[in-house]
């Protein structure tokens, strides 16, 4: 570093997303700071490729391996190490020489390279917050403090809110919800709506599938468990209020009525830095905010009973155990089949409170078992899909 101090080694996986590549954006901007060691993807080996050039990284891997064989591979820098699989994404997590792993992949997929990146030492910055979601019971005890810092912005404004502070004085979390593009609309509204309508976010430019969660209102209902554990409180304490603008980030109120609010411009570049730079604080990524120009902050209730998914992540949240893992799972098919056109938008809640009621909840024990539900929550889903379209 430019101070003398040693540069963070850094591991991308998901490196061609949207936190992904806002991730390798930061890189450039603080190369003085940060050496991006391994880089994975699901399938996109021509975007990493380049950016296993542009960066000179030492390692990468493909989790799909219908890729073997592509033959841009060739084409990665001299001595670069290449693996395939899901195995080889974890491998890269847990290498001698990686100091910081982004877990930037989308889905129930980044819980295994999570806990190896944990079980390693490594310092976690985690964005995917499905993995909290299905695995946090897990994945929690194994964090040390400052290990495991949130990539989420609005988990890392509440991280930010809690330092230095008594988290036993705390009165509750205010958990900030941009109400996403059909805000304000009724349940027959939403009935009709297209996925280009649902994809049209107003404050955030994000991956498809955190874009869809967001227009259902899903993404909050995960942030909500994905701050249960992070935090260590009941879902109850978590309050979620609507914020149209997306400036702040969340807030947390304290017994003498103080509250904490983060503020900033809506850019994911900044808690990706503050998870690479924590403690530290360095110049900033993006543009900074002017309150002059701001005009007002608006403030809602959130409605439960029209966007159901919120409902849902809350009844979820509340039960625990295995519940939030069959959620996400079902959700994660109800999306993509959303977003290939062959249910409606409504057919999301659907699907994930039908394969809700199909489940016994269970207290959650091992990987393996949280494997084996997701996969028949997967099943589940897909036929209730069937079902709806006959
Ligand atoms: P994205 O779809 O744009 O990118 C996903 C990345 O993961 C890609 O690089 C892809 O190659 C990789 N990937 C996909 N499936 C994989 C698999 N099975 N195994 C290994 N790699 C796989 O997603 P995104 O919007 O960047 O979101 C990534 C994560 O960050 C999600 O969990 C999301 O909820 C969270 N997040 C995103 C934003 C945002 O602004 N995009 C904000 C907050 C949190
Ligand atoms: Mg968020």
């Amino acid at each position: 570093m430019a101070d003398g101090s040693p540069k963070l080694h850094v591991a991308i996986l998901g490196c061609t997303g949207s936190i992904g590549r806002q991730a390798l954006d930061v890189c450039r901007q603080h190369a003085d700071k940060l050496d991006v060691v391994a880089l994975s993807v699901n399938s996109s080996t021509d975007k990493l490729v380049s950016y296993a050039r542009e960066f000179s990284v030492r390692a990468v891997a493909v989790a799909d391996e219908a890729h073997v064989n592509d033959a841009v591979l060739a084409e990665l820098p001299e001595g670069c190490l290449c693996s395939f699989g899901p195995e080889a994404v974890c491998d890269l997590a847990i290498r001698d020489d990686v100091d910081c792993v982004l877990v930037a992949i989308v889905g129930a997929a980044g819980l295994e390279p999570s806990h190896a990146a944990l079980t390693a030492g490594k310092r976690l910055a985690l964005a995917n917050k499905e993995s909290l979601v299905v695995g946090g019971d897990l994945l929690m005890p194994l964090a040390k403090p400052g290990q495991l810092i949130p990539v989420d912005s609005e988990h890392s404004a509440i991280y930010q809110c809690y330092l230095g502070e008594n988290p036993q004085q705390a009165h509750c979390i205010w958990l900030t919800c941009s109400g996403g593009p059909f805000f304000g609309r009724s349940r027959s509204e939403l009935e009709s709506v297209s996925s280009s309508d649902a994809l049209a976010h107003p404050t955030w430019s994000m991956g498809a599938k955190i874009t869809i969660d967001s227009a259902t209102l899903m993404n909050k209902g995960l942030e909500r468990i994905e701050a249960k554990h992070l935090f260590g409180c009941d879902l109850g304490f978590i309050k979620v209020v609507i914020q149209r603008q997306s400036k702040i980030h969340s807030m947390v109120e304290f017994d003498d009525g103080s509250v904490m609010a983060h503020l900033g411009a809506s850019d994911m570049r900044i808690p990706i830095q503050f998870a690479f730079s924590y403690p530290d604080r360095w110049e900033t990524p993006a543009p900074r905010i002017d309150f002059t120009q701001l005009g007002s902050l608006t403030f809602d209730e959130p409605d439960f009973e029209t966007f159901r998914c919120l409902k849902l992540a809350e009844i979820a949240g509340t039960a625990g155990g295995t519940l939030p893992c069959v959620l996400n799972a079902a959700n994660e098919v109800a999306v993509e089949a959303f977003l290939n056109g062959s249910c409606s938008f409504t057919d999301i809640d659907r699907v994930v409170e039908s394969c809700m009621d199909a489940h016994a909840v269970e207290p959650v024990q091992g990987f393996e078992q949280l494997s084996d539900i997701d996969a028949w929550a997967r099943q589940q889903a897909t036929r209730v899909l069937k079902g709806l379209r006959s």
